[in-house]
């Protein structure tokens, strides 16, 4: 890695901890919110094996817009272009509300480019583990196993790309709540 790489991801973890700096999980521990992204980047490069650096970038800054007052211009501003695009590409607007958010995941997962791939790949990746092991408080079980399916639907529509992140996404699946 080259020192311009080198910077450019440790300028991404710190712009998202400051970003997040206030910001907890749902978990019962209210865990920081900024343990979220990173684990995405653990997992995409020790578990998946992705080398691309601006995927790498782009996943500690995946929430970023969607969570934060952070904007698009100012990612691009600091980040460049290619890591802008894959953020807004796996950023909900949240001003559709819960519902059609959701939704519109589904409707857009196959048209993704293949970085944005392994970003949402890893993200579901983390948040399906986090449910089996450390759920978000008040979750009944209704309600994880809605979740493990909606995520299932979203990764459904972009396979084809990513085997290893797919294979690990289908692990974390085949835990499902509710079935022993
Ligand atoms: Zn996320």
């Amino acid at each position: 890695m080259n020192p311009d790489e080198l910077s450019l991801l440790v300028k991404a973890t710190a712009f998202a901890a400051r970003k997040h700096k206030d910001q907890r999980r749902k978990d019962d521990a209210s865990s920081p919110y900024i343990n979220h992204p990173v684990y995405l980047a653990d997992v995409l490069v020790h578990e998946g094996g992705v080398t691309d650096l601006h995927t790498i970038a782009a996943a500690l800054l995946h929430d970023t817009i969607e969570d934060t007052e952070t904007t698009a211009d100012e990612i691009e501003a600091h980040f460049g272009v290619t890591v802008r695009t894959i953020v807004e590409e796996v950023s909900d607007d949240k001003s559709l509300g819960k519902r059609a958010c959701k939704q519109m995941q589904i409707d857009r997962a196959p048209s993704l480019s293949t970085q944005a791939r392994a970003v949402k790949l890893a993200d579901k990746i983390c948040n399906l583990r986090d449910v089996v092991v450390n759920p978000p408080t008040g979750w009944e079980l209704e309600r994880r196993q809605a979740y493990f399916d909606w995520a299932k639907e979203v990764i459904d529509g972009l396979r084809g790309e990513h085997a290893v992140l797919e294979e690990l996404f289908d692990q974390v699946y085949a835990q499902r709540p509710g079935e022993e």
